[in-house]
């Protein structure tokens, strides 16, 4: 699914998705409505014009929801139920972002992730 970036946001917000340490925008289209999974089927990949991009990260299934987990995009996610309804046996139930996922989930998401939360300080996180 290829990204499109609609607006640059002043603020961050349910739909919003953070493309920097700093800046967050709107995607046009289905992008902004993808749901979150702690077992995702898609990782994210930035395209030439900044936005994000779908990427296949496992085999989807013919009917299967599209999904992708928020920590992909967000250091901090502050628009999320708490506990996650995700769903999945493998559920993080508190899914707070980049900031709180353990080492072994951001192993696995490698190449799947929004670049800048490599340049990211954990300055309030246990997994760093
Ligand atoms: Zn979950």
């Amino acid at each position: 699914m290829i990204g499109v970036i609609e607006k640059t946001l002043s603020a961050n917000h349910s739909h919003a998705s953070q493309v920097s340490a700093s800046l967050h925008v709107q995607h046009a289209g289905l992008i902004s409505k993808v749901n979150h999974s702690c077992n995702p089927s898609c990782g994210i990949s930035v395209n030439e014009s900044g936005a994000h991009d779908f990427i296949a990260f496992r085999t989807i299934e013919q009917g299967e929801e599209i999904t992708f987990d928020y920590a992909m995009r967000n250091y901090s996610i502050d628009y999320f139920p708490d506990p996650c309804l995700c769903g999945e046996a493998t559920c993080r139930v508190h899914v707070d972002g980049w900031k709180g996922l353990s080492i072994n989930k951001r192993l696995e998401y490698k190449g799947f992730i929004a670049p800048y939360l490599l340049q990211m300080k954990d300055k309030d996180s246990s997994t760093s």
